[in-house]
C-alpha cells in the first residue's frame, strides 16, 4: 500500500484538507479525477505484426482552466499512477497561480524496446484516441518519464493534421523550431535549483560546505546538478537506474552526462566508486535531489538519510511513513509540487507564447520563472509558519484552498 501513488496522494490529500473548511461535497469531488478515459489501441509493428497497447489521459480539476499535465511512457504504468500525477498536477498549477488544472496521461510501453517508426505511429494513433479530451484550450499535454520533445511535436503534427491547421498550443515541451520556449527543456531542473537555493538559506546551509546527491541523472537530475556544481555546490554522487557514481572531492556534472550520452549508463567513470541507488539515498550529505521515479524514500530508508534538504524534482518520491519520519528528524522537504514546478511554469509560457505568436528571449523566460518559483516558495513557507505545518502540507493546503475557492466562486452548475 505504501507505494500506490493514488493512495499516497490522497493520504496528503485528507492531511491538508483537514486544517481546511471546505464543504464536505467539494472535498470530495477533489479526491477524484473529473474524467478519465483508458484506451487499448493496436500497433502495426516493424515485424507487420499488430500489437495492441494501452494508454490513459485523466483530468483530475478544470475549475480554474484547461487541463496540463504530462504523457509517461512506461512498462510499469497503472491507472492509479497517471491519478495520482494529476491530481498532484492539479495542486503544482494552483500553487504556482496557473491558470490551469491537472491531468496526466501515458502508455503502458517501455520505449526503449521500440524502434523510432513504431514509436512514433504508437505516439500518433494515441493522440488520436486521447484526442477527444485535448486541445489547446482544454487539455494541453506535454513531456514525462519516457517521452521527449520528438514526441510532442508528432502529437503536435497528429492533432494539426486532424484539424486542418496548425496547432502549436496543443502540447507544450515541443522543439523551438515548431514553437517551442527557449530554457523549456531546463526549466524543470533550473526550479528545482532555485528552490534548493532557498531552501539552503533558510537552514543557513554555506554552499561552499554543501554536499550533493542526485537520484536519477535524466533531463532533470542532470539539469539540477550542473546549476549546483555552477552554484559553487559539490555533487559528489549521481545516479541513473542502474546505479552510480560516487566521488567524494565532486564531479563535474557535464563531464558525466557526457560520458553519460557516449556509454548509454553512469558506471565506469573515471575516478569515481560505483554506489548502488539504495546506498546513493543514504550518502552523508546536505541535500539529496530526488530526481528518479515514485516512491524512493520510505519507512524502510528513510531513517537512514542523511540529507538535511530533500529536493523533489520527481513526482511522488517520498511516501507518506517516509514523510512523518522526515518530519520528526528536522529534515526539511521541499515538496515535489513546488521544487519540480519549473517544468510546467515555462510550460505555461510556451503556451502563452504559442497563443501570442510572440517569443521571448531566454533571459526573460528564466527571469519569470525564477520570479514564479521565488514567490510560490515564499508563500509556502508562510502557510507552514501559519498552520504550523511542514512544507509539504503547508503546500498542499495552499493549492487546495485556492482551488476549493475556485469551485465555489464558479458555482455549482446548473
Ligand atoms: P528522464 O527519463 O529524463 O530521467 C529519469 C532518470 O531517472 C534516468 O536517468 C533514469 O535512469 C533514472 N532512474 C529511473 N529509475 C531509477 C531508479 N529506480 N533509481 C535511480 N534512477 C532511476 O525523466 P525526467 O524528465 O528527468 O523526470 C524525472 C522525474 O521528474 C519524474 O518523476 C518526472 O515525473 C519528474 N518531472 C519531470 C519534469 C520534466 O519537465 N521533465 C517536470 C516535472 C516533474
Amino acid at each position: 500500500m505504501e507505494e500506490n501513488a493514488y493512495a499516497n496522494a490522497l493520504a496528503q490529500f485528507d492531511k491538508a484538507i483537514s486544517h481546511l473548511q471546505i464543504k464536505k461535497g467539494i472535498a470530495d469531488a477533489l479526491r477524484h479525477p473529473k474524467r478519465e478515459l483508458a484506451v487499448s489501441f493496436p500497433v502495426k509493428m516493424d515485424n507487420d505484426e499488430i500489437q495492441i497497447f494501452r494508454g490513459y489521459r485523466v483530468h483530475h480539476s478544470t475549475a480554474k482552466g484547461p487541463t496540463k499535465g504530462g504523457i509517461r511512457y512506461s512498462a510499469g504504468l497503472t491507472l492509479d499512477d497517471v491519478r495520482a500525477m494529476a491530481m498532484w498536477m492539479t495542486w503544482k498549477c494552483a500553487l504556482m497561480n496557473l491558470p490551469y488544472g491537472g491531468a496526466k496521461g501515458g502508455v503502458v510501453v517501455d520505449p526503449k524496446a521500440l524502434s523510432l517508426r513504431e514509436l512514433e505511429r504508437l505516439t500518433r494513433r494515441y493522440a488520436t484516441e486521447i484526442s477527444l479530451m485535448m486541445g489547446p484550450e482544454s487539455d494541453i499535454p506535454a513531456p514525462d518519464v519516457g517521452t521527449n520533445p520528438q514526441i510532442m511535436a508528432w502529437i503536435m503534427d497528429t492533432y494539426s493534421m486532424h484539424r486542418g491547421f496548425s496547432v502549436p498550443a496543443v502540447v507544450t515541451g515541443k522543439p523551438v523550431e515548431i514553437g517551442g520556449s527557449l530554457g523549456r527543456v531546463e526549466a524543470t531542473g533550473r526550479g528545482v535549483a532555485v528552490t534548493m537555493l532557498q531552501a539552503m538559506r533558510l537552514r543557513n546551509i554555506d554552499p561552499k560546505k554543501c554536499r550533493v546527491v542526485v537520484q536519477g541523472f535524466g533531463n532533470v537530475g542532470s539539469v539540477a546538478a550542473r546549476l549546483a556544481h555552477d552554484a559553487g555546490l559539490k555533487v559528489i554522487a549521481v545516479s541513473c537506474s542502474g546505479g552510480g557514481v560516487l566521488k567524494e572531492d565532486g564531479l563535474d556534472p557535464l563531464a558525466v552526462s557526457r560520458h553519460y550520452e557516449e556509454a548509454g549508463c553512469l558506471m565506469e567513470f573515471p575516478n569515481s566508486d560505483f554506489v548502488t541507488n539504495e546506498e546513493l539515498l543514504t550518502l552523508d550529505c546536505e541535500v539529496l535531489i530526488l530526481a528518479a521515479i515514485e516512491n524512493q524514500v520510505t519507512s524502510r530508508n528513510a531513517d537512514n538519510v542523511k540529507a538535511k534538504i530533500i529536493a523533489e524534482g520527481a513526482n511522488g518520491p517520498t511516501t507518506p511513513e517516509a514523510d512523518e519520519i522526515l518530519n520528526q528528524r528536522n529534515v526539511f522537504v521541499i515538496p515535489d509540487i513546488l521544487c519540480n514546478a519549473g517544468g510546467v511554469t515555462v510550460s505555461y509560457l510556451e503556451w502563452v507564447q504559442d497563443l501570442q505568436s510572440f517569443f521571448w528571449p531566454v533571459e526573460e523566460i528564466n527571469r519569470k520563472l525564477e520570479n514564479l518559483m521565488l514567490r510560490a516558495f515564499e508563500n509556502v513557507i508562510e502557510s507552514g509558519q501559519g498552520y504550523n505545518v511542514p512544507s509539504r502540507e503547508a503546500a498542499q493546503i495552499l493549492a487546495i484552498q485556492r482551488i476549493a475557492d475556485a469551485i465555489m466562486i464558479r458555482g455549482i452548475y446548473p
